[in-house]
C-alpha cells in the first residue's frame, strides 16, 4: 500500500510523524514493531506507527530523568515562554493539525478547527502564563522559625491519553506538567498516536529541550501498563474507562504513584418546563452529538419535564435527523464516524441491548445508507426512550452518539434519576428559576454543573469527577496543584528553645 497518498488525500502539506518521540528525537521502537493507525471514514490505513515496548518506555524514563534537574529548575517564566512559544506555533498550524486529528480519529474537519486546535494552544498558553504565577506560601507558626512551602515539580510523569480526543487531552495532560517543571512520558491511544506525535515536532521547533517530553505510543496491555507499574515514574495521569484506570490504580501501588484519573461518565442533562426550549433543544444535541458522542462529558440521560417532554422530544428528534453525517474531512460535515470500528460495534450492541430491555427507538439505532458511508464507523444520532432508569442503556457508559430519554414529575423525581449512577463526572440543567438552579448545583452527585449549557470547558476551570468517574482535577490552579509536592522548610531564624536535655 501507498502510505504517501493519505497524506496527500488529507490535504497535509508537511509528512505524518509515525515514529516514536524520544530524548527529542523520532526514533523506531527497538522492536521494530510497527501498528497501522486507520482514518474511520472508510478504515484505510494512514501510516504504519512505531508501537513502543517496555524497552522504548524505559529508554523514555531514562531521557526524561536526564531532562529532569536542568527542567525543574530552569526559571518558571523560561519554561512559560517555551508553551506560550508553542501556543503561537499551534495557532499557526491550525489547518494542518485539524487535518490530521480530522483523518485519525473522524472528527469533523469544522469542529477540530474551531474546537480542538483552538482548546489546545488555549491550554498551553494558559499554562504557559502560569508557569510563574504559581506560587508558594509562608506559614505563621511559633516565634523565631520561618516556614515556607515549596511546590515542587512530582518528577517523572506518565500520562496515558485516550482516542476521543487525543490532541485536546495532550495539551490537559501535558501543559500543567510542564509548567510545574515535570518531565513527561506519554502513551497517546493506540488508534489515534498521530496528532501528539505532531505536538512533539512543534514542541521541539518551540525549544523544549531534549527529554522534557516522551512519546511513546503503544498497546495500553503493554507500553501502558508499564508506565503504571514503573518504579522510577512518580506520578500517573490517565483518562479513559472506569475499567482500566481500577488497573492503573493497581499497578501503581508498587512505588505508590501519585494517581490522577479522569474516568468516564453518564452525563444527566435535565430540562424543566420553564427552559428556554429551543436553546435547550440544541445544546441538549451538542450535548450528546458533538464529537459523536465520545465525550466522557456527554450529556448522554436526557430527562425531561413530562409537561414539555412531548414538544421537546417533536424537536429534538427532527433536529436530530437533519445533522449531516459524512466525511470528516468535508467541511460541511456535522457528524463524522466513530473512531473505531470495534467502537462502533459497540455502540451499537446498546441498540441491541436497549431493544431487549424494551426501550422504544426514537431515531438511528444503525449506520447510516449513504454508500459513500459503508466502508467507515459511522452510526446515526440514537434517540431511545428507556422504561426504567435502572436499565443498562441507561447507566452504563456508551460513548457514542446515543442518549436515553426519561420523563420525570417534579424536582425531586429528576435529582433522585440524576444521582441514580455510579458516575459523577457532569451535569446539567435547563431552567429559567434562579433558585431551583442552584439548589441542582448543589445537589447534583458531579464535579462539574451546566445551567442553561453544556459541556463547557476552559482552561482555567477544574475538570474532573466525583465516584466512578475518578479523582484529581485538570485545568486551573488544581492542575498545579495536582502537578507538585509541598515541601515544607523549617528556619531558625532567632528561636530561642531552652535545651531539652538540661545539662
Ligand atoms: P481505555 O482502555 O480506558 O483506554 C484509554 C487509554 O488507556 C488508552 O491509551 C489505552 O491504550 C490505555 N490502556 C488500556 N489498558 C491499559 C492498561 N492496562 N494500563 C495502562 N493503560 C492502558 O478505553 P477503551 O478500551 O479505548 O474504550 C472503552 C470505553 O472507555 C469507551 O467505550 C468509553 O466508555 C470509555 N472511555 C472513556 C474516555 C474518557 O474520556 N473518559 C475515553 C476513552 C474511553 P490502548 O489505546 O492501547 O487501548
Ligand atoms: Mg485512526
Amino acid at each position: 500500500m501507498n502510505l504517501a497518498d493519505p497524506q496527500a488525500a488529507a490535504g497535509l502539506r508537511t509528512p505524518i510523524r509515525h515514529q516514536l518521540f524520544i530524548d527529542g528525537r523520532f526514533v523506531d521502537a527497538e522492536s521494530g514493531e510497527t501498528l497501522a493507525t486507520l482514518n474511520p471514514h472508510d478504515n484505510s490505513t494512514i501510516a504504519e506507527v512505531a508501537l513502543a515496548g517496555r524497552a522504548d518506555v524505559d529508554k523514555a524514563v531514562a531521557a526524561a530523568e536526564r531532562a529532569f534537574p536542568a527542567w525543574s529548575r530552569m526559571a518558571a517564566a523560561d519554561r512559560g515562554r517555551i508553551l506560550l512559544r508553542l501556543a503561537d506555533l499551534i495557532d499557526a498550524n491550525t489547518e494542518e493539525l485539524a487535518r490530521l486529528e480530522s483523518l485519525d480519529t473522524g472528527h469533523p474537519l469544522h469542529d477540530s478547527r474551531m474546537l480542538d486546535v483552538p482548546r489546545t494552544a488555549g491550554c498551553f498558553r494558559y499554562f504557559g502564563g502560569m508557569a510563574d504565577k504559581f506560587q508558594g506560601d509562608v506559614i505563621p507558626v511559633e516565634a523565631g522559625f520561618l516556614n515556607y512551602l515549596l511546590r515542587e515539580p512530582v518528577g517523572i510523569v506518565g500520562q496515558i491519553v485516550p482516542w476521543n480526543f487525543p490532541l485536546m487531552f495532550t495539551s490537559w495532560k501535558m501543559a500543567p506538567a510542564l509548567a510545574a517543571g515535570n518531565c513527561v512520558v506519554m502513551k497517546p491511544a493506540e488508534i489515534t498516536p498521530l496528532s501528539s506525535l505532531k505536538i512533539a515536532e512543534l514542541m521541539s521547533e518551540a525549544g523544549l529541550p531534549d527529554g522534557v517530553v516522551n512519546i511513546v505510543p503503544g498497546l495500553g496491555s503493554v507500553a501502558g501498563q508499564y508506565i503504571a507499574e514503573h518504579e522510577r515514574i512518580a506520578k500517573i495521569a490517565f483518562t479513559g474507562s472506569t475499567a482500566t484506570g481500577r488497573r492503573i490504580v493497581q499497578a501503581s501501588a508498587g512505588n505508590l504513584k501519585k494517581v490522577q484519573l479522569e474516568l468516564g461518565g453518564k452525563g444527566a442533562n435535565i430540562v424543566f418546563d420553564d427552559a428556554n426550549l429551543a436553546a435547550a433543544v440544541n445544546g441538549s444535541a451538542w450535548a450528546i452529538f458533538h464529537n459523536q458522542g465520545q465525550a466522557c462529558i456527554a450529556g448522554s440521560r436526557l430527562l425531561l419535564h413530562e409537561k414539555i417532554a412531548d414538544e421537546f422530544l417533536d424537536r429534538f428528534i427532527a433536529l436530530a435527523g437533519s445533522i449531516r453525517l459524512g466525511n470528516p474531512l468535508d467541511a460541511a460535515t456535522e457528524m463524522g464516524p466513530l473512531t473505531s470500528a470495534q467502537h462502533r460495534d459497540r455502540v451499537l450492541s446498546y441498540v441491541a441491548v436497549a431493544r431487549e430491555e424494551g426501550g422504544e427507538l426514537l431515531a438511528g439505532g444503525k449506520a447510516p445508507a449513504a454508500s459513500e458511508l459503508a466502508r467507515g464507523c459511522y452510526v446515526e444520532p440514537t434517540i431511545v426512550r428507556v422504561k426504567s432508569e435502572r436499565d443498562r442503556v441507561a447507566q452504563e457508559e456508551v460513548f457514542g452518539p446515543f442518549v436515553t430519554v426519561l420523563s420525570f414529575r417534579d424536582e425531586a423525581e429528576a435529582l433522585r434519576i440524576a444521582n441514580g449512577t455510579d458516575y459523577g463526572l457532569g451535569s446539567g440543567l435547563w431552567t429559567r428559576d434562579l433558585q431551583r438552579a442552584h439548589r441542582f448545583a448543589r445537589d447534583l452527585h458531579a464535579g462539574m454543573v451546566w445551567i442553561n449549557s453544556y459541556k463547557r470547558v476552559n482552561p482555567g476551570s477544574p475538570f474532573g469527577g466525583v465516584g466512578r468517574s475518578g479523582y484529581g482535577r485538570e485545568m486551573g490552579f488544581e492542575a498545579m496543584r495536582e502537578y507538585t509536592q509541598v515541601k515544607s522548610v523549617w528556619v531558625n531564624v532567632d528561636a530561642q528553645i531552652p535545651p531539652w536535655y538540661p545539662r
